[in-house]
């Protein structure tokens, strides 16, 4: 038949049991790409406002998949999860985001770094030693490391996901809500957290310009963070106008493609390098 120009996607669009394959793939293929080096973590600038001066990254992971290409974490982070295989996720991508944090250490730099953490992770109260050792590995003090954690994450099983987060926020690591508006939200739940930051999600940040109700809920939030002690960061930070609304509210940190999309280690660095070198 005929290509119909109205449906480019209907021709393309992968059945169910292509789908299932696919996940049933990147699960059982997981282990060995992390092994071989098809796994890399990314790092995202997070800046000061209204300073731009860098505070720190956000690891971000990549799967470039030999059949596939590129694969979103959004794709294959949920089908890990849903494995045991998650911890070796978290564990690779955080001793990778430490060894980067001594690198700048050894340099005279002082950036945080921020690794996201599972629903999966937050459950396993052997995972606060595995962070010590790991920070104790790499010589790189514990407020010098951020952990991101969904508000669905914490509430899925507050029983004991609240141990977890008490013993790391002891050990001094830092604690931030992610995505913060979609789920839960309130100011009853964010009071009983461990927390010390919060991020706004992107979805309010990026509708800001067009929608007076997403400039609402952003400035609510940070007033909010703020009445409760919390440094506020705002994410999806994509132009001007959206950052000059934001140093308004006195948001305290933008991360965003304005400031710069996740880049490779290499770039990130050279990317840096041009920032402070001038
Ligand atoms: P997230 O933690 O909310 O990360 C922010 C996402 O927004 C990233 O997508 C980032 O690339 C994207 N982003 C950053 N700035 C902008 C912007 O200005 N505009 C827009 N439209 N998007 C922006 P990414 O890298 O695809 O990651 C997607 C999600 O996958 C993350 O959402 C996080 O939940 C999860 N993820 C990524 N890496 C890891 C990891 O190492 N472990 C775990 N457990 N989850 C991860
Ligand atoms: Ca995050
Ligand atoms: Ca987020
Ligand atoms: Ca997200």
């Amino acid at each position: 038949r005929a290509t119909n120009e109205n449906e480019p996607l209907r021709a393309y669009a992968p059945s169910m049991g292509q789908i299932f394959l696919r996940r049933f793939q990147l699960v059982t293929q997981f282990r060995s790409a992390l092994e071989s080096g098809q796994i890399s973590v990314h790092y995202q600038p997070k800046v000061a406002l209204p300073s731009k001066q860098v505070i720190g990254a956000e690891s971000l992971v990549r799967w470039k998949h030999p059949e596939f290409g590129r694969v979103d974490p959004d794709e294959f982070v949920p089908a890990v999860e849903a494995t045991g295989l998650v911890d070796v996720l978290t564990d690779f991508v955080m001793d990778k985001a430490l060894e980067r944090v001594r690198r700048w250490i050894d340099r005279g730099l002082r950036m945080s770094i921020a690794v996201n953490l599972s629903v999966r992770t937050l459950a396993d109260e052997e995972f606060p030693d595995r962070v010590a050792a790991a920070l104790a590995r790499h010589d790189v003090p514990p407020e010098l490391l951020t952990f991101e954690l969904t508000e669905s994450g914490v509430m899925a099983d507050p029983e004991r996901a609240l141990p977890v987060l008490r013993r790391l926020h002891q050990m001094g690591v830092v604690l931030a809500v992610d995505d913060f508006g979609t789920g839960y939200s309130s100011l009853a739940y964010l009071r009983q957290l461990p927390v010390d930051e919060v991020k706004i999600d992107k979805s309010f940040v990026l509708g800001m310009g067009t929608d007076l109700g997403d400039m609402a809920v952003v400035r609510s939030i940070v007033e909010l963070g703020h009445s409760l002690g919390l440094t506020v960061v705002a994410e999806g930070v994509e132009d001007d106008a959206a950052r000059d609304q934001l140093v308004g509210m006195g948001c305290d940190v933008a991360q965003g493609y304005l400031i710069s999309r996740p880049l490779s280690e290499d770039r990130f660095e050279a990317w840096l390098h041009a920032r402070t070198v001038q």
